[in-house]
C-alpha cells in the first residue's frame, strides 16, 4: 500500500466541524453564530499595547515558556482573585492559545494506555487531543436539564457514573468550567466530588477555564486548583482570547504544579518555540485592566445571551439556558430534519445563519443529532440580523401564517 497517506492518528479524527461551519458560512454570506469569536472590537488599551510593543521592536522570540511580564501578570491575577500563591517561574507556561496549552499538557503527561475522563458533551478539540496524545478517553455524560424545569436548572453529572469512569489507569480528567457547549458552571460541590476521585486515583485535573470571566445570574467561578488537595495535581488552562476578544492572537497559558511544568515546557518548546512576543507584552497590559472591565464584559454578554435566548425561543428552538461562556445549546427536534448536520446545512445555505451541529460535541453522533449550538459573542445588530433571517424557519406542523 502507498505510504503517501496520513498517519493512523490523523485518520482517527475529522477536521473541525466548528471551523468548517465558519468556512461554509463565508461561502454563503450567512450570519456566523457558529465558531465562537467576537465580531466587535478588542479593548483599545490592549491593541495600543500590541502596536507599541511592535514599534519598540519586541519582535524576536520571547523566552520559550513566556515573557516574564505576562507570566508575572498571570500568577499575580490568579493569586489576587483566588488566594492561591502561584510562582510564575515554576508554574506558568505561555503557549500559542489555550488550544496549544491543552495539547502540550496532554502530550507532556499522557502515555499510551493512560485513560482520560472527559465530560460529554465536550469542546470538540478534546477528542483529537486524546488521540494525538495517545490517551484512551472515558466519557461521562453531562445530563441535560429538562428545559421546562424552573429557573436555575443546569446540566449535571451522576457522581456514580463519574466514579465508575475512574480506575488505576486514569491519568487525568478534563474539566471545562464555565463550559462550552452547555454553558454549565461547575459548582464547588461538584468540583469537590471530582477532586475526591482525583485524589483517590492519583489523577491530574486538566481544567480549561478560558470562560472564567463570562458568568451570569450570580454564578461564581471556582478554579479547580483551589479545591482542597488539588493545587499540586491541577493544570489550569486559560488565555487572552475570550476575556479580551483577541481570538486571533493565539496567546494562552497553563498554570501547573512545579512537578509537571518541565514536561509541559519541553513539549511546548518543540511544538511552537513560543507565542508571539509583542502580543505577550500586550497580554500583560490586558491582565492589568481594572476590575470594572470584567464586570462590563459579563454584563455585556448577559445582555447578548438574553437577546439570543428570546430570538431562538420565538423561532421555536428549545434552549438550554447558559450560566457561563457564550453559547446556547438548543434542541431542534421540532423542525423535523433527519439530523443536526442536515439542519445546520439547511440553516446556513437557505436561511443564512450558521450554527454548530450538536454531534460535534459527542463521541456518538446519535446523541447530538437533535442539538445545535449557537454563539452570541456578537454585536447586537448581528443578532438582530440573525433574527430577521430566522423568520424563514418553520417547525413541522406549525402554520405560521
Ligand atoms: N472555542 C470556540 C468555539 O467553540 C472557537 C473554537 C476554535 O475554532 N478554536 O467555537
Amino acid at each position: 500500500m502507498s505510504k503517501l497517506i496520513g498517519s493512523k492518528k490523523a485518520t482517527q479524527f475529522t477536521e473541525s466541524v466548528i471551523r468548517e461551519m465558519t468556512r461554509l458560512n463565508d461561502l454563503h454570506g450567512g450570519v456566523n453564530l457558529s465558531q465562537g469569536f467576537p465580531d466587535f472590537a478588542a479593548p483599545a488599551a490592549v491593541k495600543d499595547a500590541a502596536i507599541a510593543a511592535i514599534n519598540a521592536d519586541v519582535n524576536q522570540y520571547a523566552v520559550t515558556w513566556g515573557a516574564p511580564p505576562l507570566r508575572d501578570a498571570v500568577a499575580r491575577e490568579f493569586t489576587r482573585r483566588y488566594g492561591l500563591p502561584i510562582a510564575a517561574d515554576e508554574q506558568v507556561t505561555v503557549c500559542c492559545g489555550s488550544t496549544e496549552a491543552m495539547i502540550s499538557t496532554m502530550m507532556a503527561i499522557i502515555d499510551p494506555g493512560d485513560e482520560v475522563v472527559v465530560f460529554e458533551p465536550f469542546y470538540e478539540n478534546y477528542g483529537p487531543d486524546a488521540i494525538l496524545s495517545g490517551a484512551t478517553p472515558r466519557y461521562v455524560t453531562l445530563h441535560e436539564p429538562d428545559p421546562s424545569t424552573p429557573l436555575g436548572a443546569d446540566w449535571t453529572f451522576d457522581p456514580d457514573e463519574l466514579a465508575a469512569a475512574f480506575n488505576n489507569r486514569t491519568k487525568a480528567i478534563i474539566i471545562n468550567t464555565p463550559n462550552n457547549p452547555t454553558g454549565k458552571v461547575f459548582t464547588r460541590q461538584e468540583l469537590e466530588t471530582i477532586a475526591a476521585l482525583c485524589r483517590k486515583w492519583d489523577a491530574i485535573a486538566i481544567s480549561d477555564e478560558i470562560y472564567e470571566h463570562i458568568l451570569y445570574d450570580g454564578h461564581r467561578h471556582v478554579p479547580v486548583a483551589t479545591i482542597e488537595g488539588m493545587a499540586d495535581r491541577t493544570v489550569t488552562i486559560n488565555g487572552l482570547s475570550k476575556t479580551y476578544s483577541v481570538t486571533g492572537w493565539r496567546v494562552g497559558w497553563s498554570i501547573s504544579p512545579p512537578s509537571l511544568t518541565g514536561a509541559i515546557r519541553k513539549v511546548h518548546d518543540f511544538l511552537t518555540v513560543g507565542a508571539p512576543a509583542p502580543l505577550q507584552e500586550a497580554g500583560a497590559v490586558a491582565l492589568g485592566l481594572p476590575d470594572q472591565y470584567y464586570l462590563d464584559l459579563a454584563a455585556r454578554y448577559r445582555r447578548l445571551r438574553d437577546i439570543l435566548l428570546e430570538v431562538l425561543e420565538r423561532h421555536h428552538f428549545t434552549c438550554y439556558k447558559p450560566y457561563g461562556a457564550y453559547y446556547i445549546m438548543t434542541d431542534i427536534s421540532v423542525f423535523g430534519f433527519s439530523d443536526d448536520v442536515e439542519f445546520a446545512r439547511y440553516l446556513v445555505k437557505d436561511v443564512g445563519v450558521a450554527a454548530v451541529p450538536g454531534s460535534s460535541f459527542y463521541t456518538n453522533s446519535a446523541r447530538g443529532r437533535t442539538k445545535l449550538r449557537f454563539c452570541y459573542c456578537k454585536r447586537e445588530e448581528t443578532l438582530v440580523e440573525a433574527d430577521r433571517r430566522l423568520e424563514k424557519l418553520a417547525p413541522v406542523g406549525v402554520n405560521l401564517r
